[in-house]
């Protein structure tokens, strides 16, 4: 069994065929999905999928491109919700900042306090962490070094930057995804042998970031199969094992 820990299946784009997508998922032994929900505008269509679908489980948060619409009442149902596992997605991204220093400041400084209510709030129920960072790995791990509960998290995005791996000590596993199998994914297949096994997740981020070959289609969690070959190619073991393991260390962190 394979557990995509990471795709956005309440995209509108999966509206047409979700039920379709569902079953060539499981024809490939893909049988478990979480959507990390990170848009207050849409986080019911997570939960709604969640109480449609038994195999399908959200975490509830905020993307750190909607910080500005972060509201801790709102979400509160949400994550009180069983089909909620985890916290998420949450984070930081420098990718697009504005480009007055001022402005700057004032949306990192916005991001960041977003980013640690969520990590304290996590802690305080006991849950994981969706953690998505990019072109902020510095900040992110010195926030997830201060703030982070023992229940640790995932960190997915996170640039392949090897700063980030200490973090496996404190609880957080690393989501492998499509860029894996990327031909310039050279950054990332150095860095990959050096995280531990325990701490290997799959993911695909559906519907970005379609793994080769079938870059420039829309992904599906179907398509975890390819990150997985590609990791038991690298790891040297059996795509079998490979999806044991995952499956595992998924189980283990989601409480599924
Ligand atoms: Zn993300
Ligand atoms: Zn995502």
């Amino acid at each position: 069994m394979i557990i995509d820990t990471h795709c956005h299946l309440d995209d509108m784009r999966y509206d047409e065929d979700i039920q379709e997508v569902l079953a060539r998922a499981k024809a490939k032994g893909v049988e478990q999905f979480i959507i990390p929900a990170a848009d207050p505008k849409t986080l019911q269509r997570a939960v709604n999928l969640s109480e449609r679908f038994d195999e399908i489980y959200f975490a509830a948060g905020v993307h750190p491109y909607d910080a500005s619409n972060y509201d801790r009442a709102f979400l509160e149902p949400f994550v009180e919700h069983a089909k909620c596992v985890a916290i998420g997605e949450c984070g930081l991204d420098y990718y697009r900042l504005p480009k007055e220093p001022e402005a700057i400041e004032k949306e990192k400084k916005l991001q960041k306090e977003v980013f640690i209510d969520q990590i304290l709030w996590a802690k305080e129920l006991q849950k994981p962490l969706i953690v998505h960072i990019r072109d902020a790995s510095e900040d992110s791990k010195e926030i997830l070094e201060e703030y982070a509960g023992e229940e640790g998290g995932v960190l997915h995005c996170y640039n392949a930057d090897e700063s980030l791996l200490s973090l496996a000590s404190r609880n957080f596993y690393f989501g492998i995804g499509g860029v894996l199998t990327f031909k310039n994914a050279k950054k990332l297949i150095n860095s990959y042998p050096k995280i531990p096994k325990e701490k290997l997740l799959v993911e695909t981020d559906a519907p970005y970031l379609t793994p080769h070959p079938h870059r420039g289609e829309r992904n599906e969690p179907l398509y975890t199969t390819h990150v997985l070959e590609k990791m038991s190619i690298l790891s040297d073991i059996s795509i079998e094992e490979m999806a044991k393991i995952t499956t595992n260390n998924a189980q283990e962190l989601f409480k599924l």
